[in-house]
């Protein structure tokens, strides 16, 4: 099982309902356990067209290689209608691998920890909020990047879902409840 974190990203048709959503049907593909969710942030563009972003960051635990995350992320994309009709276009819908693992990746198609990770606050600040003690590989810890590009504007504005939900089969009285993220 590998741990990774994927960044949304949304500034197009109703960013924050799609982030919503697109953790909703990651939550619902058997092939991956949600661990946290973020909360959504409003952040400026950062090198991109369009208005105002939504972000938020989901932690995750999967038995898929990186290939099939990444497959898995454009499906989800283009099941919420993203389009790339240009370089940094406004999208519905952007789904990167934050993280996977330790794992260092520079294919031409496939760079982890994501190239522009540890310059973007939208993608550092709610990585910080899962895990203050995050160390990206290779760049070092995630809340020393997130100080240094405090100027960028971002803005929490939700919280995430703390509801827990009940398992539907008890094995005992002190069965664990299980917490499950939701939008
Ligand atoms: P953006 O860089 O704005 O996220 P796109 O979402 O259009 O742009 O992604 C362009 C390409 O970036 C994808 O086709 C994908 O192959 C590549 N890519 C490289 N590294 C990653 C990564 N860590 N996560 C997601 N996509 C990646
Ligand atoms: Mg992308």
């Amino acid at each position: 099982m590998t741990v990774a974190y994927l960044g949304l990203g949304a500034n197009l048709g109703d960013a924050r309902q799609t982030l919503k959503d697109a953790v909703v049907c990651l939550a619902q593909q058997h092939v991956l356990t949600i661990l946290a969710k973020s909360s959504l942030y409003r952040t400026a563009p950062v090198d991109a067209r369009g208005g105002d972003f939504f972000n938020c960051v989901v932690k995750l635990e999967t038995a898929m290689p990186v290939r099939h995350l990444l497959a898995l992320c454009h499906k989800i994309e283009h099941h919420f209608g993203r389009e790339r009709p240009f370089r940094n276009a406004p999208r519905t819908l952007d789904l990167d691998i934050l993280l996977y693992g330790e794992h260092c990746i520079d294919e031409p198609d496939l760079i982890v920890p994501h190239p522009r990770l540890a310059e973007r606050a939208f993608a550092l600040a709610p990585l910080v909020e899962i895990d203050a003690t995050l160390t990206i590989p290779q760049r070092g810890r995630a809340q020393t990047l997130l100080d240094a590009v405090a100027t960028q504007r971002i803005e929490r504005i939700a919280p995430p879902c703390q509801c827990p939900t009940t398992p539907s089969i008890q094995t005992g009285p002190s069965a664990p409840i299980r917490e499950k993220s939701c939008s």
